[in-house]
């Protein structure tokens, strides 16, 4: 099961795409405001709807490797996810 809540702790975000070619790119933070916080990305799937055509929007969770001083420094950072993309 892919909780969002897992990502909390890494630097990753959630590609939401919809076939309109509408893109937005969401914290997992703000996921969790609007599907609870035990949310999955499959529940995302299924609840959020796109804003501009009514369909409901793939998730595609991903790694942030560029990000300028985001640097993990803890000892031992748990690991990230296996779901999430980090290409
Ligand atoms: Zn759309």
């Amino acid at each position: 099961m892919r909780r969002i809540a897992d990502m909390l702790d890494h630097p990753a975000e959630v590609v939401i795409l919809c076939g309109c070619v509408s893109v937005k790119v969401a914290r997992p933070g703000w996921l969790l405001v609007r599907l609870g916080p035990e949310a999955t990305i499959e529940d995302g799937e299924r609840r959020l709807i796109c804003r501009k055509c009514g369909q409901r929007p793939t998730l595609k969770p991903k790694g942030i490797w560029n990000v300028t001083g985001g640097r993990d420094r803890r000892v031992d950072p748990p690991p990230m996810p296996d779901w999430v993309d980090l290409s």
